[in-house]
């Protein structure tokens, strides 16, 4: 492991790469953005690591129990690997709010095993999310946030940016413009 932490690219799962649907409790909910495949791709294509950071706290809340999350994510590699994609680790934090623990976002938890355990650096990493806490959580780690405006994204921009104490480095229509501000500033 002496090889140097590579610089990757975070990304939320539900209103990033699927539709937000609020809690995920079936697998007949799950949507995959039409253009989530491509954009992936590209990033694959640039050697850049992908890896998904989630919040599921409907495992903890019982709404929906641990396997789902797992069949789901099994659902959504499919999906993208039809579209010529893949990405290189999912982490979701299962528990609750008021569990306290370290790896529900905007805790630092989950980026930092990520980070640990596939050898990446979070300086000049980027983090994609239409959740501004997300990126908020990236700018403390070093790293680089883009809001995009799928799910709660456009919201979020339009009735909360003025409370934000940095902006969102860029801000992106969807996950596929996200991909191509990404791949240019890391080639
Ligand atoms: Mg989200
Ligand atoms: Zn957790």
């Amino acid at each position: 492991m002496s090889d140097a932490p590579r610089r990757a690219v975070f990304l939320d799962r539900d209103g990033t790469i699927c539709e937000e649907m609020g809690y995920m409790n079936h697998i007949s909910r799950l949507r995959v953005f039409p253009f989530a495949a491509a954009a992936i791709r590209r990033m694959n294509e640039a050697g850049l690591p992908v890896v998904v950071l989630t919040n599921q706290s409907g495992v903890g809340r019982k709404y929906f129990p641990e396997s789902l999350v797992e069949v789901v994510h099994e659902k959504m590699a499919a999906e993208l690997a039809s579209g010529g994609a893949h990405v290189d680790a999912i982490y979701y934090c299962p528990h609750k709010g008021i569990d306290n623990c370290e790896c529900r976002k905007p805790r630092p938890g989950m980026l930092e095993r990520a980070a640990r355990e596939h050898n990446l650096a979070l300086e000049g990493s980027f983090f994609v999310s239409d959740r501004y806490e997300d990126l908020s959580m990236m700018y403390t780690a070093g790293g680089r946030g883009i809001l995009v405006l799928t799910g709660y994204g456009r919201g979020e921009y339009e009735w909360c940016r003025g409370e934000w104490p940095r902006q969102p480095d860029y801000v992106a229509e969807d996950l596929s413009v996200a991909a191509e501000i990404i791949t240019k500033e890391m080639a």
